[in-house]
């Protein structure tokens, strides 16, 4: 059976430590789509990791762990992360890299830096990992695919004809040194090397997987808000961050795709610009959840930048939830809030003097206005308990009432970092 773990919202939902948990029972873990832009925390026991690259289920020795053909492949990054668990007593996991993934180039990082600075103040608040170039040239025809790298006449002819035309914009756009060809080629060289020993044929793979019954889990970066199609364009990311897009991203079919496990989270964060309505305006009021926030404060995993932090945000997490697909929401980082004594909710977005429930356009969204109710909090620690029906009350009110306005069936709370800080329930919306 093939499962999605997907972020509802701007992402830093805690797909990583759902992920994580879930993994316990996968034979199969994939990323399909972003690249090492954004990161997945997780805690276990092995210690605290920030992944960019490697699924979130590298910490287990019976799964397979799959970059498949629609991430942004940095081979440097994927090495270092690699070794950077192993280092710390990983049990080396097995890896298998798509022979369709195509590979974040060092002058990505490069062209995002100078458009970055090119357009000054105006920026889309880019991490800089070189993601919009290099999904602009693979949209273009011009990006390397991790087979091309093992036919040395394809990739010298396409090394040369890539740096003429880079190395125009390098020179009359951003007045930066041109791209030598021989050395970029000895650079593809290194990455073969160090590639090889991964290289699959992910689709046929996962077709006999899928065949003899493996459980595989599709393992998705950010969330809805950020993608480029259903997002709040143009402050998303560069891939389909859509539960839909596993299908194309991994290479299997998407009916194959059975459970879509939505991640939201008890209160919202963003980072980077664009419109964010529930966004807490007061910095002492802000500052105090971004320290409560997630495992040791929300800062990015990174970046280390602080996030934007808000309110639960009904409007876009029913959206999010929408877009999604979900079958399961899985409702994280409830244990935060508990030092709160009413907590704000947004049921609602005010634009234009309408009041609405139904997540606009961007145009639109920068007038939205956020339509808050307060429900009271539990102000107590909820860590450690394990049934549903042990939460405070207040606390299961608060859970009852946001699936009521999203609509879609709450059967995780998650309310602790831990792989087993996670209590399931039933929800009438189940299917
Ligand atoms: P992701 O990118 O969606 O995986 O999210 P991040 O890893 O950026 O952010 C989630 C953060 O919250 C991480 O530091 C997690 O360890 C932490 N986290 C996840 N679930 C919970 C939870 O239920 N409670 C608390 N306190 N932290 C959590």
């Amino acid at each position: 059976m093939v499962k999605a773990v997907v972020g509802a919202n701007w992402g830093d939902e805690g797909k990583g430590k759902i992920t994580d948990m879930l993994a316990e029972k996968a034979d199969i873990i994939i990323r399909f789509q972003g690249g090492a832009n954004a990161g997945h925390t997780i805690v276990n026991n092995y210690g605290k990791f920030a992944l960019h690259t490697l699924p979130s289920g590298v910490f287990y020795d019976h799964t397979t762990s799959i970059i498949g053909n629609g991430v942004a492949l940095n081979i440097p990054v994927l090495m270092n992360e690699i070794k950077s668990i192993t280092d710390r007593n990983v049990p080396m996991p097995k890896i298998l890299i798509s022979d369709r993934c195509q590979i974040v180039m060092p002058y990505h990082i490069l062209f995002d830096q100078y458009e970055e600075e090119r357009l000054a103040g105006k920026s889309f608040g880019s991490t800089k990992s070189g993601i919009a170039p290099f999904y602009s040239d693979k949209y273009a025809k011009i990006g390397f695919q991790v087979s091309q790298l093992f036919d040395e006449e394809v990739l010298k002819e396409k090394v040369e004809r890539v740096c003429a035309l880079k190395n125009v914009l390098l020179e009359h756009l951003y007045h930066k040194p041109a791209i030598d060809p021989a050395e970029l080629l000895e650079t593809l060289h290194q990455y073969r090397d160090m590639v090889a020993p991964y290289v699959c044929d992910v689709s046929a793979f996962l077709d006999k997987a899928i065949k003899e019954g493996k459980e595989i889990l599709l393992e998705g970066q950010l969330g809805t808000l950020k993608d480029p199609d259903h997002g709040i364009y143009p402050m998303v990311t560069s891939s389909s961050t859509l539960a839909g897009y596993g299908a194309i991203g991994a290479g299997l079919p998407p009916y194959e795709i059975k459970q879509i496990v939505t991640v939201c989270k008890a209160y919202s964060s963003a980072v980077g610009a664009g419109a964010f309505v529930t966004e807490i305006l007061d910095e002492a009021e802000a500052d105090e959840l971004r320290r409560r926030g997630g495992d040791g404060g929300e800062y990015g995993a990174t970046t280390g930048r602080p996030r934007r932090m808000g309110w639960f945000d009904c409007v876009a997490s029913k959206y999010g939830c929408r877009m999604q697909g979900t079958t399961d929401v899985a409702f994280t980082v409830l244990d935060v809030l508990g030092y709160l004594d009413e907590i704000p909710v947004c049921t609602g977005y005010e634009i234009d003097g309408k009041v609405t429930d139904e997540f606009p356009v961007t145009r639109l969204l920068e007038k939205a206005k956020p339509v808050i109710e307060k429900l009271p909090g539990w102000k107590c620690e909820i860590r450690g308990i394990k049934e549903y029906d042990d939460l405070p009350k207040e606390c299961r009110d608060y859970v009852e009432f946001i699936e009521e306005k999203i609509g879609y069936p709450i059967t995780m709370v998650s309310n602790g970092p831990g792989r087993n800080d996670i209590i399931y329930r039933k929800s009438k919306f189940s299917k």
